[in-house]
């Protein structure tokens, strides 16, 4: 622990160790919670699982007053309340989903001094209700949970979180602790500034989580190959599968239960009563595999979470780091896996194209977007790639694949004059639009009944790339995608050129691409559900 023994950091470990039950702090938990103790506002960048939540519950607990805690995590606030009264601290929330009695119980409380922590949803504080509320009692400090939030720039901007400037503007004197595990150099800039935050001190911890082996392979199959991953390697794990869609959700979870895997589905469009229950099982049960949409996890701790993994691209890095930051909050050995493929980029370009966001959303989105891919598509250590995404830096780190089996590179350029120039002799043809599919048949020379019936056989490209198989193919077009060599378009998510292709196509530029390692042939067999 640092060398500080003064009289708040021996009041606050013995909050800790009386309270909480543990015998120190980690970390810079015990900076942090000096600073604040003493008064001063702080920017706590900390990974998921760091231990965040202790860093204002411990100051809460040893100024005077109440500390007031804007979470955006409302469905959570009845479990951290509970689990805080559970030790004994004296908590309470406000959010929608109190009855008027309830609600004035609370208040009452807190203006009587009789809370230690008040949890509070960030729409509350536009509310005049509130402010006045809160000028009746005496506040330890303002913590700002998820503070990333607060950023436009970010993955997950609540709008309400920019009425969160009020606080300092009202209660000056009170501190203000603002808590993230995101941070982009963007993002925190935008955290210190629309949080007026300047002035208070940063407490950046390592982003790295050294025990969560980061692997991203090319999607075949996904069901099969995540199956693949739970036989070899975390049968009998609790582990969390994410995809995007609830359809997807449904049907993994059914699959995975069909080939006797213990999994439980959760996403929005499922009854409250049901969502509730499967979280408290997965929570409470051991090994149980929860399928779900992005909804699962936010401010759920489960320390022996074994493995993450993605069947869908994330939409960002910040969301993936934050989703596979799930698996081992224990500090064990643990897995976050992502199978990623053409589809995926073709996806999630249309998505964003087609979205109703202005364009600077769309610009932000395809920012985000262009990060991830590059992620998936290095052949350098992933872990150092997401290091230096957050602005730290990092060793190659031997428990990463493209450390552990080094991906080959090779000189793709021939291949990408291929794709690009068969993309540009089907531009607007006949008014028809052609996706990836046509153009590899095309490439590889077969005949199919829409080859035939646009005469694609008389192109000069037909049968000029025999050379790759059909999965190669589609490696090279997913990554041409991926470095902004190509683009989707429409309805159809029709191939079309992008500034860049031209520089491929006039022998200006280079296309370096990643070798797709051939996976090892899956032995597993599977029941159809
Ligand atoms: P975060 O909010 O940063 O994701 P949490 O505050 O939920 O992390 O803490 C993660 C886990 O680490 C929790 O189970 C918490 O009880 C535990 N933890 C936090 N600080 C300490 C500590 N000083 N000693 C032991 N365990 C801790
Ligand atoms: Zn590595």
């Amino acid at each position: 622990m640092g060398s500080t023994d003064g009289v708040v950091l021996g009041d606050a470990l013995q909050v800790l160790q009386r309270v909480f039950g543990y015998p120190e702090f980690r970390g810079e938990q015990a900076a942090i919670v000096e600073h604040v103790i003493a008064g001063g506002d702080a920017l706590v960048l900390m990974p998921t699982g760091g231990g965040k939540s202790l860093c204002y519950q411990v100051p809460a607990l040893v100024r005077p007053g109440t500390g007031v805690v804007v979470s955006p995590l409302i469905a959570l606030m009845q479990d951290q309340v509970d689990a805080l009264r559970a030790l004994g601290v004296r908590a309470g929330f406000l959010n929608s989903s109190l009855s008027w009695d309830e609600r004035r119980q609370v208040e009452a409380e807190f203006v009587a001094g009789e809370l230690d922590l008040l949890y509070l949803a960030p729409e509350r504080l536009t509310s005049e209700a509130t402010l006045r509320l809160l000028d009746q009692g005496e506040i330890a400090l303002f913590a700002i949970d998820e503070a990333h939030c607060v950023s436009q720039w970010g993955h997950d901007f609540r709008p309400d979180y920019l009425s969160l400037t009020q606080l300092h503007e009202r209660w000056p004197k009170v501190p203000r602790i603002a808590l993230t595990a995101t941070a982009t150099e963007a993002t925190r800039k935008e955290i210190l500034t629309r949080l007026d935050l300047s002035e208070g001190r940063q407490f950046v911890s390592s982003f790295d989580r050294p025990n969560i082996q980061y692997r991203i392979v090319p999607k075949k199959e996904p069901k099969k190959q995540l199956l693949d991953l739970l036989r070899t390697e975390h049968s009998g794990d609790a582990g969390i599968v994410y995809c995007l869609s609830r359809a997807s959700v449904e049907k993994t979870a059914e699959f995975l239960v069909a080939n006797g895997v213990q999994a439980l589905p959760y996403h929005a469009g499922l009854d409250a009563s049901v969502r509730q229950r499967n979280q408290a099982r997965f929570l409470r049960e051991d090994g149980l595999v929860m399928v779900a949409t992005i909804a699962f996890g936010m401010g759920i701790d489960k320390p022996d979470v074994r493995f993450v993994a993605h069947l869908d691209l994330p939409k960002s890095v910040e969301g993936y780091y934050q989703e596979t930051g799930r698996a081992g909050r224990d500090g064990l050995p643990s897995t976050a896996w992502l199978a990623y493929g053409l589809s995926d980029v073709v996806q999630q370009r249309k998505m964003i194209e087609s979205s109703e966001g202005d364009l600077a959303f769309r610009r932000r989105s395809q920012a985000h977007l262009d990060a991830m891919l590059a992620l998936c598509e290095t052949i350098t250590c992933r872990r150092t790639m997401l290091l230096d995404y957050f602005g730290q830096t990092g060793v190659p780190c031997e428990n990463c694949d493209t450390c552990l089996t080094p991906p080959e590179s090779w000189d793709g350029t021939v291949a990408a004059q291929k794709v690009l120039s068969t993309v540009w002799r089907l531009r607007n043809e006949r008014g028809q639009k052609f996706g990836a599919g046509q153009v590899i048949d095309i490439l590889l020379g077969r005949k199919t009944a829409k080859v035939i019936q646009f005469d694609h056989d008389q192109l000069s490209t037909f049968g000029l790339g025999e050379d790759l198989t059909e999965g190669e193919w589609r490696g090279v077009v997913r990554q041409l995608l991926a470095q902004g060599l190509l683009a989707v378009e429409g309805e159809y998510s029709t191939l079309v050129l992008t500034e860049a292709s031209s520089e491929v196509l006039g022998r200006k530029r280079e296309v370096k691409l990643r070798k797709d390692p051939t996976p090892a042939r899956s032995t597993t067999r599977t029941a159809t559900p």
